[in-house]
């Protein structure tokens, strides 16, 4: 069984796209032979969108999450009547306006990283406004600093790319994960980099989400609030548009 083809690992911005239905779970989920629904995952949230029938009816779909055994891709009706069946070809329409969002987003996240490099002990990204917690000894961080820092990525317009190396080859580089309690996936034999930069200059670390191409589809990001987390822990929330006035 080799499951569901997650297309949105190869191009991010795949919008729409035809695909057939394999299989309608008991509960109604779909799942299809591909998709370009990013499923929940690395504290990036399931995408939502429809999925367009032949008769032209559309099906609101509310979540996107892997199958428990990682296989397959499942996307979550918000009503399981009138369902269509497996073996049609139907088109699959993202949200792209929510998903763009989540691309800037979960990018900035990455800048954060760059900006803060300190093992990150937990990372959420969400729509309106995202967080990332690093394990900082001493809260020395400053919001306009550390927004100022972001926005100079963002403006340089850096290139963003995947590139996929193996398991090994991540051994040999330990550097490259920055997350403290999560490793990236094993057993597959290759592990999906993400690397901001020409040949990687600004950054490269392992990931399975969605990005933007370039640094400055970002946009205006600032860092919304700093927060002391336990005695090491510092959360750092960034949200879209200029830092507001002190
Ligand atoms: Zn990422």
């Amino acid at each position: 069984m080799s499951g569901t083809e997650p297309l949105f690992r190869e191009d991010s911005y795949l919008s729409t796209l035809e695909a057939r239905l394999v299989r309608v779970e008991p509960d109604g989920g779909l799942v299809f032979d591909r998709t370009n629904f990013y499923a929940t995952a690395g504290g990036q949230p399931g995408d939502t969108g429809t999925v367009e029938l032949p008769d032209g009816r559309h099906i609101a779909i509310v979540d996107t999450v892997w199958s428990p055994d990682k296989l397959d891709v499942v996307m979550k009706p918000e009503s399981s009547a009138d369902l269509p069946e497996p073996g049609e070809t139907l088109v699959l329409h993202l949200d792209w306006a929510r998903r763009y969002k989540l691309m800037r987003m979960h990018t900035a996240c990455h800048l954060l990283s760059v900006v803060c490099p300190y093992p990150i002990t937990g990372a959420a990204v969400g729509e309106e406004e995202s967080r990332v917690d690093f394990d900082i000894p001493e809260a020395a961080a400053d919001k306009a600093a550390v927004t100022a820092a972001l926005m100079e990525l963002v403006n340089a317009n850096h290139p963003i790319a995947i590139r996929w190396i193996t398991e090994d080859e991540l051994d040999a580089d330990p550097g490259l994960v920055k997350s403290k309690n999560v490793k990236p996936p094993r057993g597959s034999g290759r592990i999906r980099l993400v690397t901001i930069g020409e040949n990687s200059s600004v950054d490269a670390q392992p990931c399975g989400g969605t990005h933007v191409s370039e640094t400055q589809e970002v946009g205006e990001i600032h860092i919304g609030k700093i927060e002391k987390k336990g005695r090491e822990n510092r959360r750092f929330r960034i949200r879209f548009g200029s830092l507001p006035p002190a």
